[in-house]
């Protein structure tokens, strides 16, 4: 979390040319009295000037990839990878599908463009690759040609006559005959290129280089028309004409993307947001709209990457006198600029100051401004912790412990009158009609009792109260026990009062919706101030079948692991800024799948025990089945499932603080001959966040309980062992299949 004092909140909307400067300046050095907050769509953005040499093998693909979880990470950020729905400009919130609002003070939104599809009929979507979203493209591209047949020959049409739809033709071909793409062995490629046909806008010059390279490669150009209807394998255009095309690439010219519709902002007609030459939005001065998202008034300029570029230095600049309310910057976009088409020959076509060259220097010159441009967000180091210097007369240095410790009862009030709390028939005296202590009734009077909370290892309290509910209400499920009451037990990091409003709204938000899901009411709780964000709940359960306790394991069962390891490595490496954005979501995902499914497994699946994995990893909650069961087990190394990037981490030396401790509690249970150190052990010694059930069942009933599991999302869980009898002392014995 940012623990400093941050009054204002700024919000960077899409993380594209502008924003992305934003960030980099931000890790350099953060403005006084705010926090930065990112919303990206993806956990990568990518830079377009790149991806057509990344598609002929020029580069590899990571070259052309900002790692935002990573940057962020550097540069102690927060990110959010969600998907908005809207902005509440009364509130200004931003809001989105399955997350609670996001104030902010001051909004920047760079969401870019997309190709327009304007007036086509779309017969077949299965041809259409379009070029957006970028961060898809490429694989999306890889599974169509995929799918044609490898002995036909086959069209490829790229729809399309700007700089980036002929870069990609002159690159495809390339990408073509290389393994990745797994193509057909005769593959036709032609370039559509509308009305205005091939690079318009750009001198004749040019546009003759263009043509005659396509010559050269065979590349047919078919111009004049735009296309009206795509088929299966055909395109139709405006004359009638048919062209054959197996697979369409589509790259038209840029329109505003679907959110910019549906947002309340005075726009332009291809529907992007209106701005002053100040880069605010001419309807709201707290939005700012830049790159391809924003159309300056009175300006034409072409959605291009040079121009989001230079508004990164006039956006940074703005944003600071924003919130000091001076006056701001005017962005003076140049009149001309440097056009470079990349051949894929060992050259490039430019274009500059009237000139058309085609050459092994302008190639040269490409390369190098894209790779130097690129350098410069692909600086993961870590910016060192500064802490805020705290005014020792403030009222911050001032602030009480003790009971004085307390959140303010406003900020409590406010967010918990925002939410929708279920009622459960068990509450009798709830935070509906609060008083000194909630009163709950019980069926049978046999009650299920547990507490846990962690520090948070997220930059995201909405994230943090899911997982830190889950966590807690895991223990009641793997007792058989229905969560009926929960109290929570919060500490909100030393942040201004509007700061921790936000952050306790989040944190609650995401408690609630895991506490309504498993119709378990919120009874109370207490929550402080403190160095840093800590969550966790007390969580009382109704008994609802016997507890498969974890000593009533059977000599023979099969072991089963519902959930991946290594949550405790990748968190590391997050806190790090070492985790790639590619392993981002997996990890969330799996922090944040429930063990209700416990449940079920105890009601229709018969096992004999289960326990869920923790902080000791699983040797450790192994070894506690086995003491308590008086057995030993066989565990199958390889068939132990981790999350994706584990491995990679693992080999880079990075480990949670708890895994020595956890290697240490379970070493006599190890045989001697076995290197617990050693990384091909490291899982085992994973402390897990959010971690899966291990439990013991016959094995005949295996395979319907794995089928039972996948089905129902737990697509990794295995079988990854087996009880044998203990001859003295219970051992985990270590198989490599
Ligand atoms: C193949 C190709 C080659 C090109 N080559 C050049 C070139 O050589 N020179 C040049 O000047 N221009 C080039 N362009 C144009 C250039 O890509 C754009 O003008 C430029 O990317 C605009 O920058 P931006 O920051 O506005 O948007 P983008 O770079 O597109 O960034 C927008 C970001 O917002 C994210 N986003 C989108 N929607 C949402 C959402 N709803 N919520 C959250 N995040 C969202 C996206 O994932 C993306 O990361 C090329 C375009 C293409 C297609």
């Amino acid at each position: 979390m940012q623990t400093n004092s941050a009054k204002n909140t700024i919000v960077l909307l899409g993380i594209g040319h502008t924003n992305a400067h934003i960030l980099k300046s931000w890790k350099m050095k953060p403005i006084d009295d705010c926090q930065l907050i990112c919303v990206s769509n993806f956990p990568i953005s990518t830079y377009s000037g790149m991806l057509p040499g990344v598609l002929a093998g020029q580069y590899p693909i990571e070259s052309m990839e900002i790692d935002l979880v990573r940057l962020c990470a550097s540069a102690n950020v927060r990110l959010i990878i969600g998907d908005v729905t809207g902005i509440d400009r009364e509130q200004n919130r931003i809001q989105f599908a399955e997350r609670p609002d996001l104030s902010y003070d001051l909004l920047s939104i760079g969401v870019g463009s997309r190709p327009s599809f304007e007036n086509i009929e779309i017969k077949s979507q299965q041809s259409v690759v379009s070029i957006k979203p970028m961060q898809t493209f490429k694989d999306r591209l890889n599974e169509r040609i995929g799918q044609l047949h490898p002995e036909k020959e086959a069209s490829i049409a790229i729809v399309g006559g700007g700089i980036g739809s002929i870069e990609v033709a002159f690159c495809l071909d390339r990408h073509l005959n290389s393994e990745q793409a797994n193509s057909p062995s005769k593959v036709k490629l032609k370039l559509v290129a509308g009305k205005t046909g091939v690079g318009s806008g750009l001198l004749p010059s040019t546009r003759q280089l263009i043509l005659d390279r396509c010559k050269d490669r065979s590349i047919e150009v078919i111009q004049g028309h735009r296309v009206k209807t795509i088929d299966a394998d055909s395109l139709t255009l405006e004359d009638e004409k048919t062209v054959d095309a197996d697979i369409v690439l589509w790259a038209t010219n840029a329109v505003a993307p679907e959110l910019l519709g549906r947002l309340d902002f005075e726009k332009d007609g291809r529907g992007f947001l209106a701005t002053t030459s100040k880069l605010q939005t001419k309807t709201d001065g707290n939005v700012f709209a830049v790159g391809d998202s924003g159309t300056i008034e009175g300006t034409d300029l072409d959605k291009a990457g040079v121009y989001a570029v230079r508004q990164g230095p006039v956006l940074w600049e703005n944003l600071q006198r924003a919130i000091q309310d001076r006056p701001l910057e005017t962005y003076r976009p140049q009149t001309d600029y440097l056009k470079l088409i990349n051949t894929a020959d060992g050259r490039s076509i430019a274009q500059y100051k009237g000139r058309s060259f085609y050459s092994r220097w302008c190639w040269w010159l490409k390369d190098r401004i894209d790779s130097k441009f690129m350098a410069m967000y692909q600086n993961y180091e870590p910016m060192p912790m500064k802490a805020t210097p705290v005014d020792p007369k403030s009222t911050e240095a001032m602030r009480c412990l003790g009971c004085g410790g307390k959140i303010g009862s406003e900020i409590l009030s406010s967010v918990l009158s925002e939410l929708d709390i279920a009622e459960h028939p068990s509450v009798i005296i709830g935070l509906k009609n609060p008083d000194d202590a909630a009163v709950v009734k019980t069926l049978d009077n046999q009650v299920t009792v547990t507490t846990d909370f962690f520090a948070s290892p997220l930059n995201d309290p909405y994230l943090v109260g899911r997982i830190a509910t889950l966590n807690s209400a895991s223990d009641c499920f793997v007792m058989g026990a229905q969560p009926s009451a929960a109290l929570a037990l919060i500490q909100l990091p030393l942040q201004h009062a509007k700061t921790q409003l936000q952050t306790m709204r989040e944190l609650m938000s995401g408690s609630v919706e895991e506490l309504n899901r498993m119709n378990c009411a919120i009874v109370g709780g207490h929550s402080i101030e403190g160095p840093r964000l800590t969550a966790g709940f007390t969580v009382l359960g109704d008994q609802i079948s016997d507890a498969k306790t974890k000593g009533m394991l059977n000599e023979g069962d099969a072991l089963v692991m519902t959930k991946p390891l290594g949550s405790g490595v990748l968190l590391a490496a997050l806190m790090q800024a070492q985790l790639s954005g590619h392993y981002y979501q997996e990890l969330v995902d799996s922090m944040v799948q429930s063990n209700v499914i416990a449940l079920e497994l105890i009601r229709d699946h018969d096992v004999s025990a289960m326990t869920d994995v923790t902080g000791f990893g699983l040797a450790g909650h192994l070894k506690e089945m086995l003491v308590a069961s008086g057995a030993s087990a066989e565990l199958w190394l390889d068939k132990v499932a981790t999350l994706s990037g584990f491995d990679e981490m693992v080999e880079q030396g990075i480990e949670s603080t708890l895994a020595p401790d956890n290697r240490v509690n379970a070493s006599d249970y190890f045989l001697p001959s076995e290197n617990i150190n050693s990384p091909e052990l490291a899982k085992l010694f994973d402390p897990q966040t959010g971690g899966g059930i291990l439990l013991g069942i016959a094995q005949e009933k295996t395979a319907g309980l794995l089928h039972f599991l996948s089905e129902n999302g737990f697509a990794k869980s295995a079988v990854v062992g087996t009880v044998v009898a203990s001859e003295r002392k219970p051992q985990i014995l270590i198989k490599r299949v």
